[in-house]
C-alpha cells in the first residue's frame, strides 16, 4: 500500500503465517496456506488482498462468534452448516441485531426444524413467530421462499447465487452469505456492516448509500473474498463489523486490519463512513381506539398490503395529525356502526418505522353493547387470550398500557 505510513504491533495481531492458533470453532486452523499460494496476489489500488485475507482469517479462527446458525450440519461434508438455517437467520439478521435474533432463531428452528415444515405452515403462525422482530416482510418472504424450494428445486435449497436471487426476498447480499457460508461458494457479501468495513479499509469519501460507491465496494467486496474459504471470511467480515470497526468508536488498535486499513492511517476511522442525505421521515398519529365490552376488546386483521400486512390489531385510526374525541367516535361509529361510552387516555409512546415517526396515542373505548354480527377480519378477545394472534410491536405496547389501567384520563366524544 503506497501511502501506508509503517505497520504497527497491536496486542492481537496474528502471528506470522502458519503460526495459527487453535480454533474456537472446532476446527483445525486451515488459514490459508492456501491462500498464500492459490490466490494470485492482486492490488485493489494497493491493498494488499492476500494479507487482508489472512490477517482476517486468523482472527476469525481466535475471536468468531459462536452462533447456532454457524454450528456444522451432522453429517455434512466440511463442517458445513445448514443452509436452512443460514437462509433463517440471514432472513432475521437483516436491520437486527445478533443478540436480538438467536432467541428468535432458536424458537423459529424448534417450531420449523426443517424447510419442509415450513413450508407447509400457516402464513399467521409464522408471522405469530416473527413477534417482536419487526420488519414482517422477511418473515412472508422467508415463508414464500421456503415453498418456492419446496416446489421447486425439490426442497434443497440451491447453492448457487444465481438461483438463490429467484427466491423471495433473497437479494445479492443473502445469495451472497448462504452461498459462501453453507455451500463454500466464493460469492461477496456487501450489507451495511460490511459496507462500513471496506469504506474505511479502502478510506471511501463518497457516500456509501450512492448507487455508485455501492458498486464500486461492491467490485472491492469481490476482488477481496477469499477464494478458498469465502464463507469463513464473509462471517470474519461481519463479525469485524459488529465487533471492532462499529459505527462509533472502531477498536482499531484491536483490529487486525488496521496495518492494512487506510482510514486507521489517516486518521479518518472516525469520519467514515460517510453518507448521503437521508430520505425525509413522515410524522403520523396513530390513536388505538381499544373497544372493549367487558373484559373482551375487538381485535382487526389488517390489509393483505402495506405495513404490518395480514397482522391483527386493535382498532387504529392512522392519521398525519392527532384526532378530536368527537373525531375519533364518529369515526367508530363509521367503522364498527357502534359508539363508545367514554375514550379513557392510557398513555403514548412513539414508533419509528423506516419512513415514519409516529405517535401512538391509546384509548380504552368501553362500549354500550359488542357490534353485530362481526365481519370477517374482526374477533372479540380478553387480553389474556390473544397468544395466536400476530400483533405489530406498538399493539404490544398499547396493550400493556391498557393492562396499567393507573393513566386514565377521560376526553370527551362530543
Ligand atoms: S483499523 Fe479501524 S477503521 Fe480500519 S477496519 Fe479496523 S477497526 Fe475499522
Amino acid at each position: 500500500m503506497g501511502t501506508r505510513m509503517g505497520t504497527r504491533a497491536a496486542p492481537n495481531v496474528p502471528p506470522v503465517e502458519g503460526k495459527t492458533p487453535g480454533s474456537r470453532h472446532g476446527r483445525m486452523p486451515r488459514v490459508a496456506r492456501a491462500e498464500m499460494t492459490q490466490s494470485k496476489l492482486v492490488h485493489s489500488g494497493e491493498l494488499s488482498e492476500r494479507r487482508i485475507r489472512r490477517q482476517l482469517l486468523v482472527w476469525y479462527e481466535e475471536r468468531g462468534r459462536e452462533l447456532p446458525w454457524r454450528a456444522a450440519q451432522r453429517g455434512a461434508a466440511q463442517d458445513r452448516p445448514d443452509p436452512y438455517a443460514i437462509l433463517v437467520s440471514e432472513a432475521m439478521l437483516q436491520q437486527t441485531q445478533v443478540a436480538t435474533v438467536v432467541q428468535y432463531f432458536r424458537r423459529f428452528m424448534t417450531r420449523f426444524p426443517t424447510l419442509e415444515m415450513l413450508a407447509e405452515a400457516d402464513e399467521q403462525e409464522v408471522l405469530q413467530l416473527w413477534q417482536g422482530l419487526g420488519y414482517y416482510r422477511r418473515a412472508r418472504h422467508l415463508h414464500a421462499a421456503a415453498r418456492v424450494i419446496a416446489h421447486q428445486f425439490g426442497g434443497s435449497v440451491p447453492a448457487d447465487t444465481k438461483h438463490l436471487e429467484q427466491l423471495p426476498g433473497v437479494g445479492r447480499y443473502t445469495a451472497g452469505a448462504v452461498a459462501s457460508i453453507a455451500f463454500g461458494k466464493r460469492a461477496a457479501i456487501l450489507d451495511g456492516n460490511v459496507a462500513r468495513v471496506l469504506a474505511r479499509l479502502l478510506a471511501v469519501r463518497e457516500p456509501v448509500d450512492e448507487p455508485t460507491t455501492r458498486t464500486q465496494l461492491w467490485s472491492h467486496a469481490d476482488a477481496l473474498v477469499s477464494p478458498t474459504q469465502p464463507g469463513d471470511f464473509n462471517q470474519a467480515l461481519m463479525d469485524l463489523g459488529a465487533m471492532v470497526c462499529t459505527p462509533r468508536h472502531p477498536q482499531c488498535r484491536e483490529c487486525p486490519l488496521h496495518t492494512e486499513c487506510r482510514a486507521y492511517m489517516l486518521g479518518l476511522a472516525n469520519q467514515l463512513p460517510v453518507r448521503g442525505r437521508r430520505a425525509k421521515v413522515q410524522p403520523a398519529v396513530h390513536s388505538v381506539v381499544a373497544l372493549r365490552h367487558g373484559d373482551r376488546y375487538l381485535f382487526e386483521q389488517r390489509a393483505s398490503k402495506g405495513l404490518w400486512s395480514n397482522m391483527w390489531q386493535l382498532p387504529t385510526l392512522e392519521a398525519p395529525t392527532e384526532s378530536s374525541g368527537r373525531g375519533l367516535a364518529d369515526w367508530v361509529w363509521e367503522r364498527f356502526d357502534s359508539a363508545p361510552r367514554a375514550l379513557e387516555l392510557q398513555g403514548e409512546f412513539r414508533h419509528r418505522t423506516t419512513h415514519r415517526a409516529i405517535r401512538f396515542v391509546v384509548f380504552d373505548a368501553p362500549l354500550h353493547a359488542s357490534p353485530s354480527p362481526v365481519r370477517p377480519g374482526l374477533l372479540w378477545r380478553t387480553l389474556g387470550d390473544i397468544g395466536d394472534l400476530p400483533l405489530p410491536n406498538p399493539q404490544h405496547r398499547a396493550i400493556a398500557l391498557l393492562r396499567d389501567d393507573s393513566r386514565q384520563l377521560r376526553l370527551p366524544t362530543d
